[in-house]
């Protein structure tokens, strides 16, 4: 029986492990180097409270990808209107997927500003009219005389939004996001994060979300910084991945937990065994195999496969950079916040923009308005306080302890909790959350068109691919790549073409 492995038991890898069983007789055998099932999707339980790693949306404008979801996990039947705060906790071990509205805000100068900013009675009372006026002016100005160049992301959001509106909502959140100025940040940024959006769509939208009043989860006509709706597994994404890795297991499929590829064996234009570690084992074990799927970073990769690399391709793959990542689990007895005095008056966010310059403090997740059975009691909030930082830096080595009593400092100190209110707190760090593109991505082709020509290995998902893919552009790369095993194709250009929205209009 032909064998296909994979590295990594994240979306990418179990999609890619699930199709072939259900598509092809070749066996998948996963390699995963932690002890957890779904990668950066996976979900972390803190006694009974868990932890999604950025809070995870599923949400797609491939129907392939929403059937795939909903065939695993079937969406809860008799929601009725949206299940808010009463959502009844009694089947919580339900494989069920629930339907809810995407709330966030922007937190700035103390005050919530709403996403998408509206031209709102309120939105112009937080700015102050002096504030509106310049950004009315500047919007006018980029719009009459736009820049002829678009070098950076800096470029990109002051042609679409104008100079004000980019300093006031824009600039601060993206450097604490990538910790390098706009400036420095490639343009294709936000071309494919932001895509169409502009202020004139985001005005229009306000009306339509307004006015719309079905309450289903397609969002095909929906820019993807605006989707109002979502699926969501009551237990977080994690536990659609790991009720996928079972289905793998009871179809004949393979799952090696804590075992780390070290490294890729090649002869020729072939890979033809990988080697790993496990965990406590000091001998690595080799395993061959006819088919090689790569979820592990681009850069790990190319190192796994040692001297046979050319030495421009090395230099390349050493220069890409990554944005790491850090949430402090908060369980707490109340906000501070006016309407929250009880969980019943819980704000509705499921997140929060934490646009504050004098904190390090990214974003808030507010993981009881993801699902109520993310938190084990009622009467408690669970919050994420998220952080971006990079491996090695002041944030990232700072001692657990001292790390969560600055994150409840900081939240205290912008008047959404007092400190008095913390009942228990955890922290968690994942390295590579983001891949960046700067550094040396802008030669990234090299590396691309180096591995699309070792003909049996695929390179899919988002640090696999080194791009910023959500879970179903992950998985979208695996099906294609399966696909094309299946269909005999030997271009592996339709996997790259994922996340661009002619692929969006391929599928329509
Ligand atoms: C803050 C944040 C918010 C997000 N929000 C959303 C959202 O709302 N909706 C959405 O759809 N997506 C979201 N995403 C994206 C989503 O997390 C990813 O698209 C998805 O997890 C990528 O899947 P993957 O399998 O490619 O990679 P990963 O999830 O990174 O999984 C890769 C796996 O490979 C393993 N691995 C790595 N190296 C090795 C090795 N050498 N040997 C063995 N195993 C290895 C890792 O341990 C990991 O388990 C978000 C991401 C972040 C960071």
């Amino acid at each position: 029986m032909k064998k296909a492995i994979i590295v990594g038991a994240g979306p990418a890898g179990l999609t890619a492990a699930y199709e072939l069983l259900i598509k092809s007789d070749i066996k998948p055998i996963v390699l995963e180097q932690s002890g957890d099932i779904g990668g950066i999707s996976k979900t972390v339980n803190y006694k009974g409270n868990r932890i999604d790693i950025g809070g995870h949306r599923f949400y797609s404008k491939s129907q392939t990808v929403m059937d795939w979801w909903t065939n695993i996990m079937p969406v809860e039947e008799n929601q009725g209107e949206m299940p808010e705060k009463s959502y009844k906790r009694s089947n919580k071990d339900d494989q069920k997927m629930m339907v809810r509205n995407r709330v966030s805000r922007i937190y700035y100068l103390r005050k919530f500003f709403d996403y998408p900013i509206q031209l709102s009675k309120k939105t112009l009372s937080n700015l102050g009219l002096v504030k509106v006026f310049k950004i009315g002016i500047s919007y006018s100005k980029s719009q009459l005389t736009p820049k002829k160049e678009i070098n950076s992301l800096e470029d990109f959001f002051i042609s679409r939004f104008g100079n004000e509106l980019y300093q006031t909502f824009f600039k601060d959140y993206t450097e604490k996001v990538w910790g390098v100025p706009c400036s420095e940040i490639s343009a294709e940024w936000g071309a494919q994060r932001i895509k169409e959006l502009s202020v004139w769509k985001a005005i229009l939208h306000n009306f339509k979300i307004k006015s719309k009043k079905d309450n289903s989860v397609s969002q095909k006509d929906v820019e993807t910084s605006l989707i109002e709706r979502f699926l969501y597994p009551k237990l977080g994404p994690g536990q659609m991945w790991e009720t996928v890795a079972k289905i793998i297991e009871q179809k004949g499929g393979e799952i090696i937990m804590n075992a780390k590829v070290i490294g890729l064996h090649k002869n020729g234009n072939q890979i033809k065994s990988v080697s790993y570690q496990k965990s406590g084992d000091p001998n690595p074990h080799i395993i061959e195999g006819e088919y090689f799927f790569s979820t592990m970073p681009v850069q790990e990769l190319i190192r796994s496969m040692g001297k046979e690399v050319p030495a421009q391709i090395v230099k390349i793959s050493e220069g890409l950079k990554y944005r790491d990542f850090i949430t402090v689990g908060l369980l707490v007895n109340k906000l501070e916040l006016s309407n929250s005095k009880s969980q019943d008056e819980l704000i509705p966010d499921n997140w929060i923009y934490i646009q504050e310059k004098d904190v390090y403090l990214g974003r808030l997740q507010i993981f009881n308005n993801w699902s109520p059975y993310m938190v084990a009691s009622d009467d408690k909030v669970w919050l994420g306080l998220e952080y971006f930082c990079n491996e090695g830096d002041h944030l990232w080595n700072m001692d657990d302890a001292d790390f969560i009593r600055m994150a409840i400092d900081e939240l205290d100190k912008i008047g959404i909790i007092k400190k008095e209110e913390v009942v228990d707190s955890t922290i968690i760090r994942m390295p590579k959350a983001y891949p960046s593109y700067f550094g040396s991505y802008s030669e990234f082709d090299q590396i691309k068109k180096y591995t699309m020509e070792i003909d049996n290995l695929f390179l899919i998902g988002r640090n696999g691919m080194h791009k910023y893919n959500n879970q179903d552009h992950s998985m979208l790369t695996a099906i294609r790549s399966v696909d094309n095993i299946v269909s005999d194709i030997s271009s592996k250009e339709n996997i790259w073409n994922v996340n661009t929205e002619q692929e969006y209009h391929e599928e329509k």
